[in-house]
């Protein structure tokens, strides 16, 4: 069966009857909330690619973090200010599966989980087994574990069919459990050895990783308020002087006081902070309004009134700051120097990668930048005084990178689908040979940041065109010694000392991520899409 855009969502609600609470509330009204762009978007694309229609896939989705125990204490923390950022992932994934017109199931219950994919109810470690019916399973880490138990011995054999949710994402040394035992990248996540382009985030954090997103959502309610406008409604469109402040719990705003007052002496705060039951307010500073958590909608809405967005150095890497910026707003974000590591801090402590956190938010810092994106030093007052002024003498109009648009995503969701295939083990061709621009990188430096100087992108499904005696020969490089027989996640790579050439052996070490004072690493660059990293031009 063909997979054809649909032009409806109401089926894939069905879905979501069984995720009850809070958690599974958020996801439905966000649904159903951006259905009609969804919508919208998709006929869009019908008449773009009708010519390249794809075959059905059956698609499992499960979120493992809202399953069980643990799921119902993540579910609870919904209402009280917990983290959001997985389910609206969690939502527009779902969204854009079966808008793309692939069969999607959805379920955070274990239980329904085994029968879906056919496990018999637990006879000890070695549960009878049907043929997996689902070409694709969407989960998360948890949720592999889930899997595992539930799948014994197949687990191993269909593990190419997952993809995982991975907001922080995985570099590839963490994810060779042997390599990162020996080297010693310590993780409490990793070591499940799969592709690491398995691995979806929610920003183009490591190019390792495949770049999943989300729909920033100021841009579907501005297009709504668009449609209003233009059926005659008067503009809404009328900032006060206004800053709202990011942090949904009161811890986030402990030993904040100072730079808070600068803001405040520009600007009338306001915040959005959950509020225990009979407790009148959070303990916040006495001139701030606090809203109280608020729907997604009703913080919509704030964020349109809104001047500046205050970040006020937590939650790290989140999706509020793009639906702030999407409506309009300046975001205002404190830098971390030095930058944050998950060698010393506690948040990422544990998480596979090897990444420098240089502020809040570095993809808004880095790829969306001034005049939307202002990142200061929270202590130094005079600093922050003066952008603050300065921000309200710049006017801003909304602003979403395209990759976080509905038709982004769609368009990135629809060619991993098309092209990303785990499971074959001859090696990618997608994106095409012609995409690569090969760079020698200087001494020290990852592929990472090679490629980024260059404005190109490193493309890790590139490397293997690369992991060849000529390759060297290419670059001008005499190699006085070929080595294959170490184990090096930087390789391939030219070490100057000795003119010695290391090629890759295990084809799941090649890394986008990573450096070395002593190596020249062979890097496959390529070019991407205005606003759309993920794809290569000629993609
Ligand atoms: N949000 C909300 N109500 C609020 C404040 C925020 O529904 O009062 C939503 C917001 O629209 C965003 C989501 O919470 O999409 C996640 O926000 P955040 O960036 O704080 O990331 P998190 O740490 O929650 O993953």
């Amino acid at each position: 069966e063909k997979a054809e855009i649909r032009t409806t969502l109401s089926l894939l609600y069905e879905e979501f009857v069984g995720s009850q609470g809070p958690a599974g509330r958020f996801m439905r009204s966000r649904l159903e909330r951006l259905s009609s762009l969804w919508v919208k978007t998709g006929q869009r694309m019908r008449e773009k690619v009708t010519n390249q229609t794809s075959p059905q896939k059956k698609v499992l989705l499960y979120p493992g973090v809202l399953s069980g125990g643990a799921g119902q204490r993540f579910g609870d923390m919904v209402n009280r200010g917990g983290p959001l950022g997985e389910l609206v992932q969690w939502a527009d994934l779902s969204a854009s599966l079966y808008v793309l017109g692939h069969n999607v199931t959805f379920t955070t219950s274990q239980h329904h989980l085994r029968s879906v994919i056919g496990a018999a109810p637990g006879r000890g470690s070695c549960p009878i087994q049907r043929p997996l019916t689902f070409d694709l399973i969407y989960t998360d880490y948890h949720g592999l574990t889930h899997f595992q138990g539930a799948m014994g011995l197949a687990f191993q054999h269909y593990q190419c069919r997952f993809r995982i949710l991975d907001s922080f994402g995985t570099e590839p040394a963490f994810n060779l459990g042997t390599y990162a035992h020996r080297h010693g990248y310590k993780t409490l996540w990793g070591s499940w050895g799969l592709r690491p382009m398995q691995y979806m985030t929610m920003f183009p954090h490591t190019p390792d990783n495949s770049f999943l997103g989300f729909v920033s959502e100021g841009e579907a309610a501005l297009s709504r308020q668009q449609e209003r406008e233009e059926e005659g409604e008067p503009r809404a469109y009328v900032k006060d002087n206004m800053a709202l402040v990011y942090g949904k719990q009161d811890y986030m705003w402990q030993g904040k006081e100072s730079y808070l007052d600068v803001i405040g002496r520009e600007l009338e705060t306001h915040g959005t902070v959950y509020q225990p039951p009979g407790h009148n307010s959070a303990q916040l500073p006495g001139d701030v309004i606090n809203h109280g958590l608020l729907t997604q909608d009703q913080f919509l809405q704030l964020l349109r009134r809104a001047k500046v967005f205050v970040g006020l150095g937590f939650p790290y890497e989140g999706p509020a700051p793009l639906e702030a910026i999407a409506s309009g707003c300046v975001f205002l974000q404190p830098r971390f120097q030095p930058p944050l590591s998950s060698e010393t801090s506690d948040f990422y402590k544990g998480k596979p990668t090897t990444r420098l956190v240089s502020s809040q938010h570095p993809y808004a810092e880095v790829f969306i930048g001034k005049p939307f994106v202002w990142t200061v030093d929270l202590t130094n007052k005079t600093e922050v005084q003066e952008t603050v002024r300065a921000i309200l003498r710049t006017e801003v109009k909304p602003f979403t990178p395209r990759e976080f648009t509905c038709d982004g995503m769609l368009e990135r969701v629809h060619a991993y689908i098309t092209h990303q295939d785990f499971c074959s083990m001859s090696f990618p061709t997608w994106p095409p040979e012609g995409a690569l621009r090969v760079h020698l990188g200087p001494l020290g430096d990852s592929c990472g940041s090679v490629c980024g100087r260059a404005s190109l992108v490193c493309e890790p499904a590139l490397f293997h065109h690369l992991n060849s005696p000529a390759a060297f020969s290419r670059l001008g490089l005499s190699c006085s010694s070929m080595d294959q027989e170490v184990d090096n996640h930087l390789f391939p790579a030219y070490s100057p000392w000795g003119r010695r050439c290391g090629l890759q052996r295990d084809r799941l070490l090649f890394s986008c991520a990573g450096s070395d004072l002593g190596l020249r690493r062979l890097c496959p660059c390529r070019g991407y899409q205005p606003g759309q990293v993920a794809l290569c031009p000629e993609c």
